[in-house]
């Protein structure tokens, strides 16, 4: 009888052996770091040779090959592409994708970033850039023109966690041709599949959860079709992006434990997010998986289960009371990024960033990563961190 194939098995089950060859290495657990540039040929006929699989690090080698086959399988994807940063996962796919006088339809709650990126790179270039407000869902439709060429999704939305009606805008994309790409970091290839909803490319910061220690940058992005990938890996190539052999060995090991931490993150989080309800220092709360967070509807439908990143809306008060909170705390630390072992807090400034639907609230929006801590030590640092802010003037 043939063997059973990994691809038949559970997620959990498959999560064990994805990217994964001992065989090709002695029965070694995990794929080694191959610290490479030059590969070499044996023989001129060899290097002529088009099929061979690995020519020069750059542009492939074992272990960037593990990993993207393994996030390729997670996502359903037919193959994808790493690269050294999330960043470079955003730009080095919509330069796959988009040309000179393009029309280019992004949500309102991008990453940041790559909102820079668009809007000084991509618009130097000719490309038409464009905001969409994230609830649009199926009106979408009236924002496409004869030159629209790709629309990019981020669901959640960075830092307000808009829940986009995603099998909806795909289904007036592909109407009209147009590519999609999702932002799918928050869910990390896990809690939501974006390809199985029509998406074309989804692309990830493997920083974040994949990751899960703060300790390496990374971007994947994964392809639906050969056509696509074929596409996205000639923009990588041209561009020259390659991911580092030790970001990718730590990614790998990563995956082994996501779900485990996905899990535990998502618990604490509910728990303080649940308690941050009951704090008259809090204005609102958002937060998806909170049965009353204007998303709740959306996210359940689309998404198997939630991360540990929320963020809440102090009541309007002085810079005084808000730093005396942020400086109060001990166990959230200021710091950007998420997706790790450990609590942070990031303030969040969307009145410089948010133009299609303008940033109107009052009060400070801070964005807490919940980690792996014991949750009640958490809810007590913040409970005497309000404390210090409502003594403040
Ligand atoms: C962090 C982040 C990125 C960028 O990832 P880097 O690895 O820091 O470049 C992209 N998208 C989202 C949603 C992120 O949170």
């Amino acid at each position: 009888m043939s063997k059973k194939d990994n691809k038949d098995r559970r997620e959990l089950t498959r999560m064990m052996h994805l990217g994964r060859a001992p065989e090709e290495y002695f029965g070694i657990v995990n794929p080694p770091i191959s610290r490479t540039s030059t590969i070499l040929f044996p023989s001129l006929a060899d290097y002529e040779d088009k099929d061979r699989k690995f020519r020069y690090a750059r542009m492939g080698n074992p272990l960037s090959d593990k990993f993207e086959c393994a996030v390729a399988e997670i996502e359903n994807g037919y193959a994808a592409i790493s690269t050294p940063s999330g960043l470079t996962s955003i730009s080095t796919t919509l330069l796959a994708f988009l040309k000179t006088g393009d029309h280019l339809l992004i949500s309102d709650s991008l990453y940041p970033p790559a909102r820079s990126f668009c809007e000084n790179i991509l618009a130097r270039f000719g490309v038409e850039v464009e905001y969409y407000d994230p609830l649009i869902g199926a009106g979408i439709a009236e924002k496409i023109k004869d030159n629209t060429a790709v629309i990019y999704m981020e669901s959640p939305g960075s830092a307000t966690f808009e829940i986009q009606d995603v099998p909806a805008i795909t289904k007036v994309a592909k109407a009209h041709n147009i590519i999609t790409v999702a932002d799918n970091s928050w869910a990390a290839g896990i809690l939501f599949k974006p390809l199985n909803h029509g998406v074309d490319i989804s692309l990830q910061s493997a920083t974040k959860y994949i990751g899960g220690h703060s300790d390496i940058n990374l971007g994947v992005a994964v392809a639906r079709t050969p056509e696509l990938y074929t596409r996205l890996k000639k923009s990588a190539l041209d561009i020259g992006v390659c991911a580092g052999a030790e970001d990718l060995y730590l990614a790998l090991r990563g995956l082994r434990t996501l779900h485990l931490r996905l899990q535990q993150c998502a618990r604490n989080a509910m728990i303080v997010a649940e308690w941050l309800q009951t704090c008259e220092e809090v204005q609102r709360i958002y937060f998806p998986a909170l049965p009353g967070d204007s998303n709740h509807a959306l996210w359940k439908r689309d998404f198997s289960g939630t991360n540990g990143v929320l963020s809440f809306l102090l009541r309007p008060a002085s810079k005084a009371r808000v730093s005396a909170f942020v400086n109060g705390l001990e166990l959230f630390p200021v710091g950007s990024s998420w997706g790790g072992y450990e609590s942070l807090l990031q303030p969040q400034y969307l009145n410089t960033c948010r133009t299609a639907v303008p940033w109107v609230q009052d009060g400070a929006l801070l964005r807490l990563q919940i980690g792996l801590e014991d949750p009640q030590d958490l809810i007590d640092d913040l409970s005497q961190a309000f404390t210090k802010f409502n003594q403040e003037t």
